[in-house]
């Protein structure tokens, strides 16, 4: 019976991953031809990620404790798939302060949080001395939390205003306490693409120099891909090759992390008809095609809550992915795009979902050591969340007499 479960993938299929899990390297057009698989060969990809993900990374999941902050939402680069940025004069554009942005990071310390992941839009106003003296002062406050910050997009902005050489202007930061960066602003590396989605941003062979140079600096970073707009399966399978050609050289990637285009309120989806983002398939396949085209190299693939949702970020841990990526806390890039998945999974949230699909939660740093193991729900740590009011539905009778108790504490 159990030859029927397979008895339907394509010979062509079916080699492609009998390669990729006897660890041979795929090749750019095998991965573009895992990204359209169907029906029995769809079903046996994601089987054979997940079969991969054992091997690689047995059956803990990792997440970590972080704070997103952004600092400002001014920006003037005009990427059509963002719903984040803000000209000065709007009324709800903002450009916090440090003292702002050092209590944000307190708040992080207090509710447990080893990483804040410090990004912001492309502020006219501001050079390189700003970003530098973000750092200095979150590293003044809280020496030992753990700065994530500044895409390549901002890298290059800070780094032209600089007038240093890339790698010294590089070491500066990290010098001031700049711990890795995040891998955003990659969206597809391909020009073309790039031309149409965001065409005042940094091109793909500069992306492709600033992350290298941050790996050579020792700033190790996160790589990405933003799929489901109005690229192939060959830019995604392009574009995970090169990833993988970069990883190759530097060892500097962490992780790679899929991230499915939101399209509800941006000019890309309702002007530039681009598709309305990723179908779940979609975002299953390419979790267990990234699994398997980037082995042995990149080892964490790290599945987006955000843009997933918590139910198809469940299911994407049986197609390949090993980390559920970030507390976050507080997320507006992509709320503000449309998302509507919320801002903040709490540790207790996070050991819970990976506990229903019978894995083992871990809490790791930003570059993936092991902080603890949480084996036994009942050793679990108190929630370290502030309480939450929870807006009730049903008889008014009923409501009202329980709005008048105490707030409940954060589901474990
Ligand atoms: S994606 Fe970043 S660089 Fe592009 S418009 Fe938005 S904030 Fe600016």
């Amino acid at each position: 019976m159990l030859e029927r479960l397979l008895g339907d993938v394509s010979p062509e299929v079916s080699e492609i991953l009998d390669a990729a899990l006897s660890g041979r390297e795929l090749a750019v057009e095998e991965a573009e031809r895992l990204l359209q698989a169907t029906g029995a060969d769809f079903q046996a990809l994601l089987r054979a990620g997940d079969v991969a993900r054992a091997d690689d990374r047995g059956d803990d999941v990792s997440f970590v404790i972080c704070r997103n902050i952004n600092f400002t939402n001014v920006c003037y680069v005009g990427c059509t798939f963002c719903g984040f940025s803000r000209h000065r004069e709007e009324p709800d554009a903002y450009d916090r302060d440090m003292a702002t942005l050092v209590e944000k990071a307190e708040d992080a310390v207090l509710r447990g949080a080893t990483e804040v992941c410090i990004q912001g839009g492309i502020h006219p106003g501001k050079d390189h001395n700003h970003y530098r003296e973000i750092l200095l002062a979150i590293k003044r406050a809280f020496p030992e939390l753990h700065i994530h910050a500044f895409s390549p997009e901002e890298i290059d902005f800070s780094h032209r205003k600089s007038g240093m050489p890339l790698h010294d202007y590089l070491a500066w930061l990290r010098d001031a306490g700049l711990g890795t960066i995040p891998g955003t602003a990659a969206e597809i590396l391909d020009d073309e693409i790039r031309k149409v989605i965001s065409p005042n941003k940094l091109r793909r062979d500069r992306w492709v120099e600033i992350v290298t140079a941050a790996h050579e600096s020792g700033l190790r970073s996160t790589a990405t891909v933003m799929y489901g707009h109005i690229e192939t399966p060959g830019h995604v399978a392009r574009h995970l090759g090169l990833i993988r050609e970069i990883q190759r050289r530097t060892g500097g990637f962490t992780e790679f992390v899929p991230l499915g285009f939101i399209h509800e309120k941006n000019v890309l989806f309702n002007h530039m008809d681009a598709r309305p983002g990723a179908s779940v398939s979609e975002d299953l396949r390419l979790i267990a095609v990234s699994r398997l085209f980037l082995r042995p190299w990149i080892r964490n693939i790290q599945m987006s809550w955000v843009k997933l949702g918590p139910k198809v970020a469940q299911i994407s841990l049986q197609c390949g992915a090993n980390d559920f990526g970030g507390t976050l806390m507080e997320e507006s890039i992509s709320r503000e795009s449309g998302a509507d998945f919320g801002e903040n999974l709490p540790a207790e949230q996070m050991r819970r979902l990976i506990r229903e699909m019978g894995r083992v939660p871990v809490q790791r740093s930003t570059t993936y050591e092991v902080l603890q193991r949480f084996e036994d729900p009942a050793q679990d740590p108190p929630s370290l969340e502030p309480p939450q009011v929870r807006e009730l539905s049903g008889p008014a009778r009923w409501r009202n007499a329980n709005e008048r108790s105490a707030p409940v504490a954060p589901p474990r």
